[in-house]
């Protein structure tokens, strides 16, 4: 073991234990912590955060850094965990410590002030916290940029490195240009089907069915949990520890299944990285597109599947109703992946998803880019709506306040949904020349789907993005493959 490594491990072990109480309080503020409550528990929050951040200005830790940089004996894992923890000092050695505190306030601030205005569709009085916010992140933006690099892309960076707005650009052009000839003919196409009516389910009958799939997905529940929240997430606690929320409708229980499949599906990487990840600090790096990858291959790939259909459709004959059993699969099939436009993007189908996706993408940029402010986006979100979904939402709740992600400055994080979606599909397409896997869907053996992408894939998901697609399929990402992918299925 390497002298520089050694020196470099109490700070990551320190490092990592602060990050699990920063997980669990973001946990509870966002699932059980009273209204009244949440300011406190935020400057909590607040201080752990610091407290983290302070280790990138120890002149220790930084010393240590330094050293393992050198240091030629380290793993080329190591050495990627070297690298990352490293961008956090450089960024530290520019931006003074107090200024970043005060971001970290004006972001809480601002969750605080969405989750009380959203509700109340009171996009005015939320709109003085967002847009300090928004001004103190393009100044905190700058510390990151690169020559060359516009504002946006430094925000990418920091969710993808090495991606660009030109980069992005170039796979989701096609895509939207795609989606907005193939969705019209889909929607022409659905009229001759007949739907099954969507039935209203209580919500203690549909906590039956979120522990039902999350069982089918092969997730582990001795190390994991689910509660409720404004907006389902997943998160990454610990070693043993990952967990779940959704968010239940009455009216529409496939909301809270596909949100459940999905959150699930991130929890499935985090309880399987390898004992080299964990014991190495690599199990936090996989970027949000390789994260989103296997969410929604989860919720998608394998939920909304053929072969799926019996487990899933048995699963809310025992939980929701009995009536499921009379259903014929293909009722089910077509229930489950029914093209509908909507304002929602969490309750959106498969196929316009990526358009909701474009949408936040094409607001971010502009807004970080300062093309745009932070008072035009309701508008501009709703036109784009209309030209692109011929969705016509009147109201700011179901509009841009829906997300969390800009709330707290989470900006560079929405494109990771859809190179998601384009990275599954051709993941798909490898794991296709060495496993059955309809026929192992089919036989409720998701785990042994879940066991190829712990051996292929969430091994090498802490290599920067393109290494890691090229290492998983054999090549750099190629959008053709999720285009095959959607005109096969629609
Ligand atoms: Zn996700």
């Amino acid at each position: 073991m390497s002298k520089a490594w050694d020196k470099l491990t109490p700070f990551f072990e320190k490092r990592k234990k602060l990050g699990q109480i920063i997980s669990i309080l973001n946990y509870d503020i966002s699932t059980n912590t009273p209204e009244d409550g949440i300011a406190d528990e935020s400057d909590i929050l607040n201080d752990f955060m610091t407290e983290s951040a302070k280790i990138s200005t120890d002149p220790d830790y930084i010393a240590a850094l330094e050293e393992a940089i050198k240091e030629e004996s380290l793993t080329p894992m190591q050495k990627k965990v070297v690298r990352e923890a490293y961008k956090d000092v450089e960024v530290f050695k520019k931006m003074p410590m107090e200024e970043y505190t005060h971001l970290m306030e004006l972001s809480l601030k601002s969750n605080e002030m969405w989750r009380k205005y959203k509700p109340l569709d009171d996009f005015a009085s939320w709109l003085p916290y967002w847009n300090e916010l928004i001004i103190a992140f393009r100044k905190y933006l700058t510390y990151f940029q690169k020559p060359g690099q516009s504002l946006y892309d430094a925000a990418l960076d920091r969710y993808e490195p090495g991606e660009t707005e030109e980069e992005i650009d170039g796979v989701f052009n096609p895509l939207k240009a795609y989606l907005l000839k193939k969705i019209p003919e889909v929607l022409e196409k659905q009229k001759k089907i007949q739907y099954r009516p969507i039935k209203a389910y209580s919500i203690d009958k549909q906590r039956h069915l979120t522990f039902a799939l999350l069982n089918l997905i092969s997730y582990d529940m001795k190390r994991g949990c689910v509660r409720e929240s404004m907006h389902p997430f997943s998160d990454f606690t610990g070693r043993y520890d990952s967990r779940v929320t959704t968010k239940y409708m009455e009216n529409d229980w496939r909301s809270n299944a596909f949100s459940v499949l999905h959150e699930g599906g991130h929890c499935l990487e985090f309880q399987n990285w390898s004992d080299e990840q964990f014991n190495n600090f690599a199990d936090r790096m996989a970027t949000s597109a390789i994260c989103e990858t296997h969410s929604r291959f989860i919720e998608n790939i394998v939920s909304r599947s053929r072969a799926f259909v019996p487990l899933f459709k048995a699963a809310c004959a025992e939980h929701l109703d009995p009536e499921f059993a009379s259903w014929s699969d293909e009722e089910f099939y077509q229930i489950v992946n029914q093209v509908k436009p909507g304002a929602n993007r969490c309750e959106s189908d498969e196929l316009t998803y990526s358009l909701h996706i474009i949408i936040r993408y094409e607001i971010e940029r502009d807004l970080i880019n300062g093309k745009i402010e932070a008072k035009d986006v309701p508008s501009i979100w709703h036109d784009k709506y209309v030209e692109y979904l011929g969705v016509d939402e009147p109201t700011d709740k179901e509009g841009c306040m829906q997300d969390i992600h800009w709330t707290d400055a989470s900006i560079g994080y929405f494109p990771s949904y859809a190179l998601g979606n384009l990275y599954g599909a051709q993941i798909l397409n490898t794991m296709k020349k060495d496993l059955d896997f309809e026929g192992l869907i089919a036989a409720n053996k998701v785990d042994v789907i879940k066991k190829w992408f712990a051996d292929h894939d969430y091994c090498h998901d802490w290599m920067d993005p393109k290494d890691w697609i090229k290492a998983v399929t054999g090549e750099a990402l190629n959008p053709q493959y999720y285009l095959d992918y959607l005109e096969n299925k629609f």
